[in-house]
């Protein structure tokens, strides 16, 4: 997940011993990690957003084919851990262009300046127009972290199950006109720290704020220059999704009213009890397109077992992970962005 993953843990009262474990592990993270958490006081939506009333939609639900999207999580993890600058880094970035070869795609490339000095960056945009006037952004990362601690981390759910799934997103968008926003799809780079952030490594010597996020920092700080951050009505980023054991958490830095509309995709879907059972807050690469204004919504299970206890482990691998959870979290987030263009006007960011 989020090489940096400042978390933010809230707590519903009926998940104390969660709660406590999630401290818990936390304190490791806290030691020598990028990842933070502590406590914080919950907002929930319904206290501070007027209800949405949902436009009646009768078209067949959406459908992704998860079995397929588990394929190319397979195949991208196959090429071994993907820290910035390394081998099997350019593989996967050509892995996912190869992908998009009849696409419109942007290159972001720049050289982050790290801890560990310049390091290359590449962010990975496909754009599928739509007869509606606007942008929804889909976000996942697909780097794992620089390897100062673990090598053999090959982040199949950190990482790979939301990049595997966005594929899967560009196959059904692939060549077909959209009736609704404009969708832009975004495999972003060096999300991870770069300093080590789990058991072993030495304490982090760089402010986390400044340590991570570097590739979706600069793209919205170039979207913002150019005018293109103003067209965006919905930023929605996938991030450890793969999870056999899927619960999605309610974000507490995502936009309230979209979470909502979120939850009504997944109703609506029969997902439901995947969704939100806990309340946490989440830094992702959601923070910098909500810092600037932009409705957002971290799809993301905070609570994997291989992760966020044993931090960016070898652990993470394909076999803890299920087609099923990629299809539930594929289908819910088209159905999102399926309610949103048929919403006459969005809500006020
Ligand atoms: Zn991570």
């Amino acid at each position: 997940m989020i090489g940096f993953e400042l978390i933010k843990i809230v707590f519903l009262p009926t998940l104390l011993l969660s709660f406590a474990m999630a401290l818990a592990s936390c304190d490791r993270d806290n030691a020598a990690s990028p990842a933070r958490a502590q406590s914080s006081a919950a907002t929930p939506s319904d206290a501070t957003v007027p209800k949405i009333s949902f436009p009646p939609d009768s078209a067949p639900l959406p459908t992704v084919d998860g079995a397929r999207a588990m394929q190319y999580l397979k195949e991208i993890v196959a090429f071994g851990p993907r820290p910035l600058g390394s081998p099997s880094h350019k593989k996967v970035e050509d892995y996912i262009t190869a992908h998009l070869k009849s696409d419109t795609v942007e290159n972001d490339i720049f050289t982050a300046d790290t801890p560990e000095g310049k390091l290359p960056v590449h962010n990975i945009i496909a754009k599928f127009p739509g007869t509606k006037d606007g942008i929804i952004v889909i976000a996942s990362h697909y780097d794992t972290n620089y390897p100062l601690r673990n090598t053999s981390f090959v982040g199949a759910n950190d990482g790979g199950s939301s990049s595997a799934l966005l594929l899967e997103f560009a196959n059904q968008l692939h060549g077909k006109p959209r009736e609704g926003y404009s969708i832009w799809l975004v495999w972003d780079d060096a999300e991870e720290a770069i300093k080590p952030d789990g058991s072993g490594g030495l304490p982090q010597e760089m402010p986390f704020e400044k340590d991570s996020l570097y590739g979706i920092t600069h793209l919205a700080q170039k979207w913002e220059a150019d005018g293109t951050l103003r067209k965006i009505k919905a930023f929605l980023l996938a991030d450890m999704v793969g999870d056999a054991d899927l619960n999605i958490e309610r974000d507490t830095y995502s936009t309230p009213w979209l979470e909502d509309v979120v939850y009504e995709a997944a109703t609506r879907l029969g997902y439901q009890s995947h969704f939100f059972g806990r309340t946490l807050a989440v830094d992702d690469d959601h923070i910098p397109f909500v810092k600037r204004g932009v409705a957002s919504a971290d799809f993301i299970d905070f609570n994997y077992g291989y992760h966020d206890v044993f931090w960016h482990t070898t652990q993470d691998t394909v076999d803890k992970l299920s087609p099923k959870s990629l299809e539930i979290v594929g289908a819910t987030m088209l159905e999102t962005i399926r309610i949103l263009d048929k919403m006459d006007s969005l809500p006020p960011k």
